[in-house]
């Protein structure tokens, strides 16, 4: 099920993929301790339940995107700004030269990835733009890699941003300044962290089956791992994806999250509908079937921002340390790119994190 490959650099290998007792060791190597209550897997009976809630009851809106000079939208975080040493950042659609993914008499867009519908002229330029919106110089060096689901974490040099084949992985660390860590996504979740002491800086790409790999866990105990790292001198973002409001799974994700986490189902919500015949007469949607398997009973949403806070509380981070974005790719499609919403034909969009060089 794991990859047994990793990449590797001359500024050392990536994590290895590995399984819940390779996270422990690497955690006990480390000197974490990751905080679960109980086994891994076991049920809390206490939340054999799951929340019930309404649809719009689950959506958080986003902050107003920055504009800059270059007409590039990207969202900032309240707080980091202030820290002058840190660049960060998260792209929206808005901006940018791209045409694959927007009407004929819309403006450019920002699509930040080499899908196979844009071209890479437009991608390159439109990588410059949010390089020069978010640190001010368009040639400041991106580091983006080949994203596929994994727990593979690559501690990154500014020699990556000139690779022509990307390093297959899905988290990124470095405390090297002068570059930016970039995380593509279009529903997946993008996290970001840095060490305020240490001036270290990771990236991290969690949809469902990164989250269920811990990719954010195991990041943190890769960055104590290689630069001495404390959960305590962290602070973290969890940037824009498929909000629960619009992250209907089926029952195969509950039970990979079940397999894995004592509170999976605290990540989870039934969703009912409501839609006005239904509120009237409920007697005719009657179903019998299983959440989120029935087309007419509740849907089983998964809240993939709640279970990356809590990867990053399970990892020692403090809860005032944390913060969430806010905003739904899905059902904000003004806004942000959607693979879900678009059915698959989506531009990306990217969240990077760098170090700010010092003033020469
Ligand atoms: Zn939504």
């Amino acid at each position: 099920m794991w990859p047994s490959s990793s990449p590797s650099s001359a500024s050392g290998p990536a994590v290895k993929a590995c399984g819940l007792r390779e996270i422990d060791r690497l955690f006990r190597k480390a000197g974490l301790v990751r905080s679960l209550h109980g086994k891994a897997g076991a049920r809390n009976p206490k939340s054999n339940h799951f929340n019930r809630a309404a649809q719009e009851e689950l959506f958080h809106p986003a902050p107003s995107p920055r504009v800059a000079a270059n007409g590039v939208e990207w969202l900032a975080v309240s707080g980091w700004e202030k820290i002058p040493w840190l660049w960060h950042g998260f792209s929206t659609r808005r901006g940018g030269l791209s045409r694959a993914y927007c009407t004929e008499d819309a403006p450019g867009e920002m699509n930040l990835g080499f899908t196979a519908g844009d071209s890479r002229e437009n991608v390159a330029c439109n990588r410059s733009l949010l390089a020069e919106a978010v640190t001010g110089n368009a040639a400041t060096p991106l580091v983006a890699i080949r994203q596929f689901h994994s727990n593979l974490v690559h501690v990154a040099t500014v020699t990556d941003a000139a690779r022509e084949r990307p390093w297959k992985a899905d988290g990124l660390i470095a405390n090297e300044p002068g570059l930016l860590l970039g995380i593509q996504t279009a529903d997946c979740i993008p996290v970001l962290v840095a060490d305020r002491k240490r001036r270290v800086v990771a990236a991290f790409h969690a949809g469902w089956r990164g989250t269920v790999k811990r990719i954010v866990e195991l990041g943190i105990g890769r960055m104590r791992l290689a630069f001495g790292c404390r959960p305590e001198d962290m602070i973290a973002v969890i940037g824009p994806g498929v909000g629960a409001c619009c992250y209907a799974v089926g029952e195969e994700v509950l039970s990979e999250f079940e397999s894995q986490f004592q509170y999976a189902r605290e990540l989870f919500h039934e969703v009912y509908s409501t839609d006005v015949v239904r509120a009237k007469y409920p007697m005719l949607f009657l179903t019998q079937r299983a959440p989120g398997h029935s087309p007419i009973g509740p849907e089983l949403h998964l809240n993939l921002v709640e279970a990356n806070r809590r990867q990053l509380l399970a990892a020692g981070l403090k809860p005032r340390a944390i913060q969430a974005v806010g905003g739904c790719t899905s059902c904000q499609p003004e806004l942000f790119f959607s693979h879900r919403a678009s059915h698959g034909h989506a531009g990306r969009m990217l969240a990077v994190i760098g170090i700010r060089p010092p003033p020469r």
